[in-house]
């Protein structure tokens, strides 16, 4: 007999390119059937057909206090009553921008819209438009979005113009987009070397975790804010993942590394579709109506939205042991599951993966020696074991504060048994 999730994914796929409406959830890279999830609670998701998953992806990071949190759900609920969407000014969108520019003194100004791809799109306008320059420099395995100037092929020639990742991306779209290699300077000062003048801004994930987790070298990240400095470029923190996760102030205060522009999503949103860029006043106030870099959106700053978001970060700001309790219970997993394996394990904060190749990993070519077959093996029984893991190598697990002690020592467990089979 089919399992509902099989039943609905069968349906989805005769309707939705694959079955879905954002591609790594088709579990390709794993093979299976994707779970159809319909409720989720604390550190647990439950499918269609009422089989409850242990959640390490926590919808990619908004969840970071757990599902069903009361106070979000509260603020959400009564907004919900307030009506949905009016498409004019709202107390709540000063409120969010309030919040994130009061306690991140970096945030002077901040504009809210619907999507981490939307804010990094925005700020790189941005930045061009402040600048009067086009090139961008961004780095090899690093996502931001979906836009089409950040799918450059990963990994391609660093000195020379990319080519399109993805189809329907023109070579035009790219042609000022230029690669560098995560954690390597050189290849950073290299690039300006030969665009002198001509480079608006350096794009990053100060900690990178769309390759699976890279942790920045020491003096990576304070040597991007020379280079931009010595050549007046703007440096772009995309913190779409990091954001209100490493700390508050995300990896900009957990480094102390002052960029010009941040980008956030994910959290921010507290579970509802919301992005937002900020940075520098005097940078800021050239964006519309102030200034001449146009960018606007139907639902941006939408009230139910903010409802989540606001919500979201007060709980974080009022309970700040959240931090530490996530970043201990994340230290704990990593410190056990590296008693069990010689597998690389990177870790900051409450983000970890595990990479199938025993090479240390601090770029995209390291992260790419993982063995994904042998992933995709592990994460299927994972799963087996009621335990929902990112369904690619390439991508983070996330702890949040619904997680339990309970919870990792089984995981902790699970891993054992799943690596002591044949998987070492
Ligand atoms: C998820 C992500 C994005 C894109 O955000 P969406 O809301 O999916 O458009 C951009 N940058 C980083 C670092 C991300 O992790």
């Amino acid at each position: 007999m089919m399992s509902l999730s099989e039943t609905l994914f069968a349906r989805a796929k005769k309707v939705m390119p694959g079955g879905v409406n954002s591609p790594v959830r088709a579990f390709q890279s794993v093979g299976g059937t994707p779970r159809f999830i319909r409720a989720a609670k604390g550190s647990k998701i439950y499918d269609a057909d009422g089989i409850e998953y242990l959640d390490y992806i926590g919808s990619w990071g908004p969840m970071i206090l757990g599902h069903g949190n009361r106070e979000v759900e509260a603020a959400v609920m009564q907004a919900v009553g307030n009506g949905l969407s009016f498409g004019a000014c709202t107390e709540q969108e000063v409120q969010l921008a309030e919040l994130v520019c009061q306690h991140i003194p970096h945030i002077e100004m901040i504009r809210m819209v619907s999507s981490g791809t939307e804010a990094v799109m925005s700020a790189l306008r941005l930045a061009r438009g402040y600048t009067h320059r086009d090139k961008v420099i961004k780095f090899a395995g690093c996502y931001h979005g979906h836009s089409d100037s950040m799918l450059i092929k990963a990994g391609s020639g660093a000195l020379t113009f990319g080519s399109p990742d993805s189809a329907g991306v023109t070579k035009g779209a790219v042609a000022d987009t230029l690669s560098a290699k995560y954690n390597d300077l050189d290849s950073v000062e290299a690039l300006f070397a030969h665009n002198k003048d001509k480079i608006a801004c350096v794009i990053v994930e100060p900690v990178a975790a769309n390759m699976g987790v890279a942790v920045p070298k020491e003096g990576f990240l304070s040597g991007l804010r020379e280079l931009c400095d010595a050549n007046g470029s703007l440096l772009i923190f995309d913190e779409v993942i990091t954001g209100f996760r490493l700390c508050f102030g995300g990896a900009s205060q957990f480094f102390s590394v002052t960029p010009d522009l941040v980008t956030y999503g994910k959290i921010i949103g507290g579970g509802m579709p919301v992005g937002a860029y900020g940075g520098k006043r005097e940078i800021m106030e050239h964006v519309s109506p102030l200034g001449p870099v146009y960018q606007a959106g139907t639902l941006s700053g939408n009230p139910i939205a903010m409802a989540a978001g606001i919500a979201t970060l007060r709980y974080l700001l009022n309970h700040p042991e959240v931090y530490d309790k996530i970043n201990s219970l994340a230290q704990y997993m990593v410190d056990e599951i590296r008693k069990l394996t010689t597998y690389t394990v990177n870790h900051i904060g409450s983000l970890f993966s595990l990479f199938f190749t025993k090479e240390a990993v601090y770029d995209y070519d390291g992260a790419l020696k993982s063995d994904t077959a042998k992933y995709a093996v592990y994460f299927n029984r994972m799963l087996q074991h009621n335990i929902y893991m990112p369904p690619a190598q390439f991508e983070a697990v996330f702890i949040g504060n619904a997680h339990t002690r309970d919870d990792v020592d089984y995981t902790i467990q699970t891993i054992g048994n799943i690596l002591k089979e044949d998987m070492q």
